[in-house]
């Protein structure tokens, strides 16, 4: 079998781990497997590359960062590659570009745009485990792009779409992807599976077990994946197509993510294309916009409104930077951001074919006098944004009003 295995920064978070991880490798190995090794950087390392550039200048080039982050998967790759060698195990390790992982030229964020992954293949048939740096690609300039935060599981997800994989398994530090994040809502349960659909919501609005880019990538090119734990031998939890069944249930999980800031801009004359050149311009400089609100609009003669959006905290300064720029341009009055917020989730297909949802999670969040300040909807899924200080509490309370004890 041709398996692909990811590791996360946990898991290879010191040289303990990376023995533990070569121990499994060297098990699947022993039983006449080809293994595809991708590892994350050490746990905290990206952080603190992040944290060293951001002491020297608070908004550092996209093109630097990105030479700067590599390095932590690099560091990973070969210590990985060393441990198997000390038992036995021939194995080489590959940076992003000798893996054949081209993207295109968006720092920070990349886009893998094809992997020809014909020298991985050629160390496979000579018996070889290959050991590739996650999160990382080359642009067709040759230089070092990475992927987004947590990229390390868009590699493992797109090498195995590549090298057409029997087994892909994502290895991290809990057992698999549950209801809520076990570390904030302790009763929360292991799901055996769950679809890409799902998963994909649950990711994008802040569960960060899965990197959403790398689940919409496994739902494009239908791989099956396996999110299991690196620290035992538990079954984990199967990603893949939606099932008949699975409708049945009308909530699957609740995520929470503290990582959302929001920017309220006062005052915007209320007429045609000022949404557009607002939101044109976030979009120019690569910024994802989340949630967006516009009030009613005041003022009978001059129309204006207030118009809000969340974004990424790591990309609010960039945010009003750009915003900031558009104030001579569009004529708004002031430009405000808040980082005190935090946006609440609940994802399940089965809000599809049952009604009342919404409802329901008010009601829990009402029950614990927590106020509601944006709310969004998709076909799948209710957010809403909150303040950051009532976060793990109404977490709590929605998984409990949806998916039982607190
Ligand atoms: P890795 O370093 O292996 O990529 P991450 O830290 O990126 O691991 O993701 C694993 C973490 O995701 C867990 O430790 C857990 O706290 C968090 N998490 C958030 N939501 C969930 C969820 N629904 N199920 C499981 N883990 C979750
Ligand atoms: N090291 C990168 C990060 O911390 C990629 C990853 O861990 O998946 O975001
Ligand atoms: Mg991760």
């Amino acid at each position: 079998m041709l398996i692909v295995q990811k590791y996360g920064g946990t898991s290879v978070g010191n040289t303990d781990r990376i023995k533990n991880v070569a121990r499994r490798v060297a098990s699947y190995h022993a039983r006449g497997d080809q293994l595809v090794v991708v590892v994350s950087a050490m746990s905290g390392v990206t952080d603190s590359l992040i944290r060293m550039a951001k002491e020297l200048m608070p908004l550092p080039s996209e093109r630097e960062m990105d030479m700067l982050l590599a390095t932590g998967e690099q560091t990973t790759i070969a210590l990985t590659a060393i441990a198997l060698h000390a038992l036995g195990i021939p194995a080489v390790s590959m940076t992003g570009a000798q893996a054949g992982i081209v993207t295109d030229g968006v720092h920070t964020k990349a886009k893998i745009q094809n992997i020809t992954p014909r020298q991985i293949k050629a160390l496979l048939d000579a018996g070889n485990v290959v050991i590739v740096a996650g999160f990382q690609g080359q642009n067709s300039k040759g230089d070092i792009t990475t992927l987004g935060r947590g990229g390390s599981d868009l590699t493992g997800i797109a090498l195995a779409a590549a090298l057409k994989a029997d087994l892909c398994q994502i290895f991290t530090d809990v057992d698999g992807v549950f209801t809520a994040d076990p570390r904030i809502v302790p009763s929360a349960t292991k799901l055996d599976e769950i679809s890409y659909d799902e998963m994909l919501e649950l990711a994008s609005s802040g569960s960060k077990v899965m990197q959403s880019r790398s689940v919409e990538f496994a739902k494009k090119f239908k791989v099956v994946f396996e999110v299991r734990s690196s620290l035992g031998d538990n079954p984990g939890t199967i990603v893949k197509e939606e099932t008949a069944n699975m409708e049945d249930v009308v909530i699957r999980g609740v995520s929470f993510d503290k990582n959302q800031a929001k920017v309220s801009l006062i005052g915007v004359p209320d007429k045609p294309g000022t949404a557009a050149r607002i939101f044109k311009s976030l979009a120019d400089a690569s910024i994802n916009v989340d949630m967006i609100v516009q009030n009613i609009s005041h003022g009978s003669s001059a129309p204006s409104t207030d118009l809000s959006f969340t974004v990424d905290k790591a990309e609010l300064l960039k945010a009003t930077h750009v915003i900031g720029g558009l104030k001579q341009e569009i004529g708004f009055g002031d430009l405000l951001s808040d980082e005190a917020i935090c946006k609440l989730s609940i994802v399940g297909v089965g809000m599809r074919s049952h009604s009342g949802a919404a409802a329901k999670m008010f009601e829990a969040l009402a029950r614990e006098g927590i106020n509601i300040d944006m709310i969004s909807t998709s076909e799948i899924k209710i957010s809403v944004v909150i303040h950051v200080s009532k976060g793990e509490q109404a977490t709590r309370a929605v998984h409990a009003a949806f998916l039982g004890p607190r």
